[in-house]
């Protein structure tokens, strides 16, 4: 427990008591250790080369192989875990930053990212071009693939960071980042100072800019995605790196609990840019669709589809549904209902405010779609994990596991237990949608038949949720394909 600094009426400090996990008995010193990060990073890139090496000369099915079994089951489970109780846990362990890290050293300060370019546009492209491919190319059933990928990520951010300053593989491409920002808006955590003053009057502003010895060499990182944290109102952008707690001379800065859904309801936490809106709306409306891409009226779409335009181009007739589904009925319906929310209300304002304010209610149902999806691939087959590590240890000749893997290892919990635990996940992301449509209304000032089209709206995300996830789901990449 820490305290924060707050002024009063009367204008004078009085302190606020607060949780700050840096400030927490040894995990807490371990997070402000120079090389804490580092640790945590260490391992996952350990992860990273044995899913590569399996991916490429493993096991062809995918549940066998630990490349498929890590990525697609086991690191999209915990991920959504990690997210929902702590915060961005990934991007801060991420091994992808270690070649960053690399390339930075070695090309000094590189160039500014294009002006036009510094924005969520291109993350929000590579984001559906993302779960494009991940669908036609049925990127969860091929190890070799998975492995790919995986070497483009390390040679993507490499190549970025080599050139170009503010991290930007990790602010304005990588989808995993993009996906963690948007999700991390709604983690119990966030970076925050402790003394708004303190920040007043600091000169370097080492938190930001680093800070180097008298021969230009850096001695601490600022912030790579360049937020500045007495300004920070959000969690989107921050990798959750620490390294600004650490830079900090003052020891200003804390990972402070706070409310969940504080952010969402918090009028102004975010810009209000299309950009962003557009994005919240893009991961919403992809929960969904890639839910759908698991049931059978994917295939009647397609085939329905295939005989009006007469092609039978797999990619083509995805890349179609894909688009509708994931970008032009978020824009339409986003758009459509900010246009009757303002319509309704007697205060006009730009149709960008409108959409933008409104959007942080998408969040916490969203969520609650992709948890229950891919808790869904999670409840099924993380056990598997053990018969494939059991199998590589095996096929390179180690046996401390034992040499016979029991393959009917999978789901975690009973399989009728799935649905009515996916309806409970449902059930609560619309409670805190609806809980933070009446928060920004009561904020706003708006009548209820203002906010009345964005109900409809979560009103028609849950029914259609509700009826996908009741459908057959393809048990992909777990035990229970054998
Ligand atoms: S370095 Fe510390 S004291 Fe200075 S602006 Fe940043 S957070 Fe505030
Ligand atoms: S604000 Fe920046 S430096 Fe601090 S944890 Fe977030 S990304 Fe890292």
């Amino acid at each position: 427990m820490s305290c924060v600094l707050v002024t009063t009426n009367n204008g004078l400090y009085k302190p606020k008591p607060r949780i700050d996990v840096l400030h927490w008995r040894g995990i807490g010193r371990f997070l402000r250790w120079r090389h804490g990060r580092l640790f945590g990073q260490l391992l996952l890139l350990f992860v990273a080369i044995i899913v590569v090496y399996d991916g490429l000369t493993g096991p062809p099915f995918a549940p066998e192989n630990l490349a498929t079994n890590t990525v697609w089951l086991q690191y999209r489970g915990f991920v959504m875990l990690a997210l929902l109780l702590v915060g961005n846990l990934f991007c801060m362990n991420c091994p992808f930053t270690i070649p960053r890290s690399l390339a930075r050293k070695w090309s000094g300060t590189g160039r500014r990212w294009p002006r036009t370019l510094r924005n969520k546009w291109v993350a929000l492209a590579v984001l559906f071009v993302y779960l494009f491919l991940y669908e036609w190319l049925d990127l969860w059933a091929s190890p070799w693939l998975t492995a790919w990928i995986v070497v483009a990520y390390f040679v993507s951010s490499f190549i970025l960071e080599f050139f170009f300053a503010e991290s930007p593989f990790c602010k304005y491409i990588c989808p995993l980042g993009t996906f963690n920002y948007v999700g991390s808006t709604i983690s119990p955590l966030q970076i925050q100072v402790t003394n708004q003053e303190v920040c007043r009057t600091c000169v370097g502003k080492e938190c930001v800019n680093g800070s180097q010895d008298a021969n230009g060499k850096i001695l601490m990182l600022g912030c790579g995605t360049e937020l500045f944290p007495p300004q920070i109102t959000s969690n989107l952008n921050c990798t959750l790196c620490l390294d600004c707690t650490r830079a900090c001379p003052h020891d200003n800065i804390g990972l402070v609990k706070r409310p969940w859904l504080n952010e969402l309801k918090t009028a102004r936490a975010w810009p209000r840019r299309w950009d962003i809106s557009l994005l919240v709306w893009v991961f919403t409306f992809a929960g969904l669709s890639n839910a759908f891409g698991m049931t059978p009226p994917i295939y009647q779409l397609a085939a329905w589809l295939s005989g009006r335009l007469q092609t039978t181009n797999e990619g083509i007739l995805l890349l179609l549904i894909f688009a509708m589904l994931n970008l032009i009925l978020p824009f339409v319906m986003g758009v459509g209902t900010a246009w009757g929310s303002n319509r309704l209300s007697r205060v006009w304002e730009p149709l960008r405010i409108t959409f933008s304010k409104y959007t942080p209610i998408l969040v916490p149902f969203a969520f609650a779609v992709w948890l229950a999806h891919y808790g869904f691939h999670f409840a099924t087959g993380a056990f598997s994990i053990i018969p494939a590590t059991q199998n590589f240890l095996i096929d390179h000749g180690i046996y401390i596991l034992g040499s016979n893997p029991n393959w009917l290892l999978s789901n975690i919990v009973p399989l009728n237990w799935l649905l009515p635990l996916q309806l409970i996940i449902l059930i609560v992301g619309f409670g805190g949608s609806y809980y933070v449509l009446t928060e920004i209304g009561r904020h706003e000032k708006a009548s209820f038949v203002t906010q009345l089209p964005w109900l409809l709206l979560l009103f028609m995300l849950a029914i259609t949720a509700v009826y996908l996830f009741n459908l057959p789901m393809e048990m992909r990449g777990t035990g229970l394909m054998h």
